[in-house]
């Protein structure tokens, strides 16, 4: 196939009347429409306006889906245990299974074509099953808390590690290699000291297996921590082998300096999650001081009850425009970083190579952007409009490994008014009360 238009092929190449041949799940050429089609005249073309890399989820919960405006005005601990806590706790596989399938709609739907995927506690397989089906390209984990979580999250030490390792032989490579497994401690203030270490000797078993946390969102949380350790939490994690260049950490807002340095010597990822971290009130991570330092950091839209959509265009818009305020300087994280953080970025933090632009040789995740809007008339800059402009709604076309999961807005590869139906009925039959009750119990 060929697909024409504006091609965004990285940061600093765009190409005005540009195409990409794909072959099987490989993009084979990029280049100018003129020369692509005289040297494959029998490949099919795709006109889209404007073409570029799939995006990367670098933090997501598909699964708290249904929990979108279900927790509002609320600091990080009470939207938790109040409510997405004792949300995990109740839905039953179907329930967990139609979660995890209306995130990776919005997904499909949106321009996100990888997702680094914090499930839940339970049901794991029914979200792994459903992004091999649906065709998204992901790094998803089934959570381990075994301390201080409420009734039906709560797990053995040895049951959750043992379930890990369960998922990681079933899971990891599967579907053609688009699914892949990081081992999800929940964060540190739910897990004790054997799970945060038996964590690292598992991902060092499998090969390729990396680990997703969350770290340092917010000031009860590090202040849990020190209390429990006599550690800063970074500092905690790598005490207990959680960070590298294998890891994953969502957030970390609330780092000091030796922390920063830490983070930086040891190659650990970091994802902002700026709609999330902004509606949480959690803080403003320093994104610019970690990207001066080199720390590799990807974008999230972290999950539906925080945010409330996993729309990656808001979530470049926020992430750049919170930064410029926060640093009182305009010149910052420009549209250009911002396209890295939300491709480049977010696949190394995903550990997929030939990921995240348009290249020969690389992965065929190509999305489509209709500039038939007001919102992109005029158009001076292909990667302006992306990151101020553009909408999740814009995206009309989404390929992942070659397999086109939208075309012309319309989803083929899941039925989305059905499971929008269903996700509506659940919601309207969930009831929070017991599981609330039991987590008010192990509130810290
Ligand atoms: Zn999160």
């Amino acid at each position: 196939m060929i697909i024409s238009g504006t091609v965004i092929a990285d940061s600093s190449t765009i190409i005005h009347d540009g195409a990409v041949v794909v072959d099987g799940d490989e993009i084979v050429a990029v280049g100018e429409r003129t020369d692509v089609v005289d040297t494959y005249p029998a490949h099919d073309e795709r006109r889209l306006d404007l073409v570029a890399p799939g995006l990367v989820g670098g933090h997501i919960h598909s699964v708290q889906s249904l929990g979108r405006g279900l927790a509002e005005d609320c600091e990080l601990l009470d939207w938790l245990f109040d409510y997405v806590l004792p949300m995990e706790a109740t839905l039953n596989a179907e329930e967990m299974e139609v979660a995890a399938k209306l995130g990776y709609l919005e997904l499909i739907e949106t321009g996100t074509t990888t997702a680094i995927d914090h499930l839940s506690v339970a049901h794991a397989d029914r979200a792994f099953e459903a992004a091999g089906e649906m065709g998204v390209r992901g790094l998803l984990g089934k959570v381990l808390m075994d301390r201080r979580s409420p009734e039906g999250l709560l797990e053995g030490t040895d049951e959750g590690l043992a379930e890990t390792e369960r998922l990681i032989r079933r899971y990891h490579g599967s579907f053609d290699d688009r699914i892949r497994y990081a081992v999800t401690p929940r964060f540190a203030v739910s897990c004790t000291e054997a799970c945060l270490r038996r964590s690292r000797e598992l991902a060092d078993a499998y090969d390729g297996v990396r680990i997703h946390t969350h770290a340092s969102e917010n000031e009860g949380e590090i202040e849990t921590v020190q209390s429990d350790t006599g550690m800063r939490n970074i500092h905690w994690l790598d005490e207990v082998g959680l960070t590298g260049e294998d890891v994953v950490l969502a957030h970390c807002v609330w780092t000091d300096e030796s922390e920063r340095e830490l983070l930086a010597e040891t190659g650990t990822h970091v994802t902002h999650c700026p709609s999330s971290n902004m509606k949480l009130a959690s803080g403003i991570a320093p994104v610019v001081d970690y990207l001066d330092r080199g720390i590799n950091v990807a974008l999230g839209n972290d999950g539906p009850p925080s945010n409330n959509t996993l729309d990656p265009f808001t979530e470049m818009k926020q992430a750049s425009t919170l930064q410029k305020v926060d640093n009182l300087d305009p010149t910052v994280t420009p549209a250009r970083t911002i396209f890295e953080m939300a491709t480049v970025n977010g696949a190394t933090a995903a550990g997929f190579d030939r990921l995240g632009a348009l290249r020969p040789g690389w992965r065929a995740d190509i999305i489509g952007i209709s500039t038939d809007t007001t919102r992109a008339t005029p158009l001076y800059h292909p990667l302006s409009h992306l990151v101020f402009a553009a909408r999740g709604e814009d995206v009309e076309f989404t390929m992942v490994d070659g397999e086109v999961l939208m075309d012309d807005g319309e989803v083929t590869v899941a039925d989305a008014d059905g499971i929008r139906q269903r996700a509506s009925e659940i919601a309207d039959s969930l009831d929070l009360e017991a599981a609330r009750e039991s987590a008010q119990e192990v509130k810290p």
